[in-house]
């Protein structure tokens, strides 16, 4: 990093953060043990694709298949195979977890920190305040969660934790007698035709907003299409629109590709999608806001020029396969070249432990300030002062605007 470009990293870090997209649990921020942060899906799927047998990690939700493995030997199974992927980012993160969070000196994670490494976070992540201290230190002010439709939202600070209201199960799943008895608990609906299913949506809504949800999200398949009818995907659009909530669209996953992957390691995206199947939805619903997520950068030029044109459509973060370095780097050079600076919601972290927020966003800060000095201030664009405001616009200024937070 030359001098511009570690001038404006340090200007942005102060840019105090709203991540619009994760996957804490708002009971349980903070990892308690080294197994939190080392069972994230990124680290069993890698040790698991370079080697490692199943089994080590255990039966424990972690993987699905083996016997009950200890906490501490399946950290340590996955440190061993870290050598074999000690090249990627997932592992510049942990190593930037290690060092900021577990007092972690050297140059490099192996098996042999397993002891070291598990003593510290034991010891640090048992402190009353770490939730607060790492939310400190990674100068997040507040999380947007990933709720099932019928989640209480009780018993946490929802200024803090802001829920949004995940809607996968009311699109996809509709037809399982479990979802439908969970639908009818939480609404007092027993649906039956698309009047019911259209009262039922609209109790979950109510419900969600008065606890401050911000947002309604989905994932979707590659071959989804949006179309009008009395189904429910369409329905959730018309409540976006009535309650004034944004709905986020991640585009582009099939599900279970690899049917003999760890928990959570087993989708990936299809170069099939187009946004031309939501061409209907977009044009039908200009008053939402549609904050869309492409799984892979061949997606983004098609996602940047309908930003481009649309105005209900923005773009969102750098989602899962595509949330890696040399993919950000070109794909946020683009929107920042073709899309108007305040339909870009710069970045989320995607996390399921409070712990990952630091290394991903700094990840992301790190490439916005290198193409910020190389685009923009190098050439004479905008001043070191503006380009700190164009990164306040993408990290913070959006997300409270868009989402009205
Ligand atoms: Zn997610």
């Amino acid at each position: 990093m030359d001098s511009l470009i570690r001038e404006l990293f340090t200007e942005i870090c102060r840019i105090p953060l709203i991540d619009p997209h994760s996957h804490i649990n708002p009971h349980r921020p903070a990892s308690r043990s080294l197994d939190d942060i080392l069972g994230y899906h990124y680290y069993t799927e890698l040790a698991h694709s370079a080697g490692m047998d199943q089994h080590l990690l255990g039966g424990t939700g972690v993987s699905p298949v083996g016997a009950e493995v200890e906490p501490c030997e399946r950290v340590r199974a996955i440190l061993t195979h870290m050598d074999r992927f000690d090249n990627t980012t997932q592992y510049a993160w942990f190593l930037e977890i290690a060092r900021t969070f577990l007092d972690f000196q050297g140059e490099r994670v192996t098996a042999a920190d397993t002891e070291a490494l598990w003593d510290n976070a034991e010891r640090v992540m048992s402190r009353p305040d770490w939730e607060s201290e790492v939310l400190r230190r990674s100068n997040i002010e507040k999380v947007f969660l990933t709720n099932d439709f019928d989640d209480p939202l009780e018993g946490f600070d929802t200024n803090r934790y802001v829920p949004c209201l995940r809607t996968d199960d009311l699109v996809f799943h509709l037809d399982k007698p479990e979802v439908r008895l969970r639908l009818a608990k939480a609404t007092g609906i027993e649906i039956g035709d698309a009047a019911s299913l259209r009262r039922a949506i609209g109790k979950l809504f109510e419900h969600f907003t008065r606890r401050g949800a911000k947002a309604c999200a989905i994932s979707l398949p590659p071959d989804f299409i949006p179309r009008p009818s009395a189904e429910s995907f369409w329905m959730l659009a018309e409540h976006c629109r009535e309650f004034g909530l944004p709905f986020d669209l991640m585009i582009g996953v099939n599900r279970r590709v690899y049917k003999g992957g760890v928990y959570q390691g087993q989708d990936l995206f299809d170069q099939r999608t187009s946004l031309l199947q939501y061409a209907e939805l977009f044009n039908t619903f200009p008053e939402v806001t549609f904050c869309i997520s492409v799984l892979s950068s061949g997606q983004n030029q098609e996602l940047v020029s309908y930003s481009w044109i649309f105005p209900n459509v923005v773009t969102n973060g750098h989602w899962w396969y595509s949330n890696i370095p040399a993919y950000i780097a070109v794909d946020l050079r683009a929107r920042l070249q073709a899309v108007p600076k305040t339909k870009q919601i710069g970045y989320y972290s995607d996390m399921y432990k409070l712990e990952f927020g630091l290394p991903k966003f700094n990840m992301y800060r790190r490439l916005l300030s290198r193409i910020l000095a190389d685009d923009f201030v190098r050439p004479g664009i905008l001043s070191e002062t503006e380009a700190v405001e164009l990164a306040r616009c993408l990290l913070r200024d959006n997300v409270e605007r868009i989402f009205r937070v």
